[in-house]
């Protein structure tokens, strides 16, 4: 039996959930042309959409809402946010920004200086991608293979395939290279953790060669968690040391400070110390994101940003939120549910493609998935394969994703065990008849992120 862990909080204020019946919730999904991105938020139930900005912040954080600084320049409450970056990190230099994309935005035209040039990535989150696209570069994601074996337990499918790293910077040569960039917690492959020693690996081969490397910060804490727990030599030391460790290896990293920070908006650059960098950073922050010591941020964001970071790596929060997820997990496991395997940080993923083995790529097994689940029970998924990846640039044929997704987002400190039950419950009453449920189809196709707006039916006949 698997032993939950109570929340390390009680409750101070409560937000009612709306409860709806089966009728309601397909005449909602018919109005959202079978999509949940586009129904209304008051007709989900439980919403596992996303983890991003959809954490509750604490009394601590909410309080520091009160002590916003206004000031266009030199807040106080930057102050606060550079000493905790610093605290945590070691890092001296940083800017906030209005969230994670706008960190790209800023920090990858310092570091792109070429057209053509590869990022090379465990692998890369779909902004980071667009972002560096749109600075002439190209995103390459370098993950072990044994991501993609969602039924074989591996501690680190976060990690780079180090030997593809070397072959790829020995086949390209250095000049192609602008950086290495490891995203930790690897979101794209399920919450999937990156090693110490992968970290350390990355770091002595980009030395070797003279490559830069940065990090992509969202899931930093949860990522220093799995290595207290599961790598040897670290079970005795803190998150902050272990967070000062990862982070040692890198120059600096971006941040979407919407996940492990616990805050509802907001974004990090820092800088280890290159301070030709960090002052090109600037530059480029001001046109676009805003003065140095705002980044598109309130002075109260900045405060509950400097509290939240502080939050996020207390190690009893984050035995409760990583086991929280762990619970839905072995929930679904024990119910026949086939799961990617280990669950991890921030997600529980459902493999549609071993669920609903008749439908094929092209009618999105995981979208008809995710749109049972909301009729069952009113709880909000999201697809991560075919629907998601979309059509081949040159060709337009729909590409085959290798996985076939469906990602049980779990916002910080938001939902109860009892929630998780919810869940578990109404998939595993779907698994007995998933073979009856019928592939989707479009009616509305839009070119770009289709995924957001497009509408579709069930196929017809
Ligand atoms: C969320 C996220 C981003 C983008 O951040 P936003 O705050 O959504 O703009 C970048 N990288 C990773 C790994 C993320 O999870």
């Amino acid at each position: 039996m698997f032993k939950r862990v109570a929340e390390p909080f009680r409750i101070k204020m409560v937000e009612p959930l709306r409860v709806t019946t089966r009728k309601e919730r397909e005449k909602a999904l018919i109005d959202a042309g079978y999509n949940p991105f586009l129904l209304k938020a008051e007709d989900v139930y439980i919403d596992l959409l996303t983890d991003s900005g959809t954490g509750a912040m604490s009394d601590y954080q909410w309080a520091g809402l009160m002590l916003g600084d206004e000031s266009y320049a030199g807040s106080k409450n930057y102050f606060h946010l550079q000493n905790a970056v610093e605290d945590i990190f070691g890092y001296p230099y940083c800017v906030p920004t209005h969230q994670g994309r706008g960190a790209e935005k800023v920090l990858f035209p310092c570091l792109i200086k070429k057209k053509g040039q590869f990022v090379l990535g465990n692998m890369h989150f779909d902004t980071t991608k667009a972002h560096i696209e749109l600075n002439g570069g190209r995103a390459v994601n370098l993950v072990t293979e044994k991501a993609f074996d969602t039924t074989t337990p591996y501690d680190w499918k976060g990690n780079f395939d180090l030997e593809k790293l070397e072959a790829f910077i020995k086949e390209h040569g250095v000049e192609s290279i602008a950086f290495i960039l490891i995203t930790v917690t690897c979101n794209s492959s399920g919450g999937q953790p990156v090693s110490m020693e992968n970290i350390r690996g990355v770091s002595g081969i980009a030395r070797k060669y003279g490559i830069r490397v940065f990090m992509d910060a969202a899931r930093f804490a949860e990522n220093a968690y799995f290595i207290k727990k599961r790598e040897k030599g670290y079970e005795n030391k803190s998150i902050k040391e272990i967070v000062r460790e990862m982070f040692s290896y890198a120059e600096g990293f971006t941040m979407s400070a919407k996940k492990d920070a616990i805050v509802n908006i907001g974004g990090l650059i820092a800088i280890k110390e290159d301070e030709e960098l960090f002052t090109a950073v600037k530059t480029n922050l001001i046109p676009n994101e805003g003065f140095v010591t705002y980044g598109g941020l309130a002075g109260r964001d900045m405060e509950c940003l400097a509290r939240g970071l502080q939050e996020g790596i207390k190690e009893e929060y984050l035995e409760y939120r990583i086991s929280q997820v762990a619970y839905l997990g072995a929930r679904l496991i024990e119910g026949g549910v086939p799961i990617q395997q280990p669950t991890g940080g921030h997600a529980v993923f459902v493999d549609a493609k071993k669920m609903l083995p008749h439908i094929p790529y092209y009618q999105f097994p995981a979208q008809v998935l995710v749109n049972e689940l909301y009729l069952e029970s009113g709880v909000r998924a999201v697809e991560i394969g075919s629907f998601l990846l979309g059509r081949d640039p040159d060709t337009h044929e729909q590409l085959e994703s290798p996985l076939e997704l469906m990602r049980l987002t779990i916002p910080r400190r938001v939902y109860t065990n009892d929630h998780m039950d919810v869940v578990a419950d109404a998939l595993i009453a779907i698994k007995d008849k998933a073979f009856t449920l019928k592939g989707l189809e479009f009616t509305y196709e839009p070119p770009v992120l289709r995924h957001f707006t497009a509408r579709l039916r069930p196929v017809q006949g």
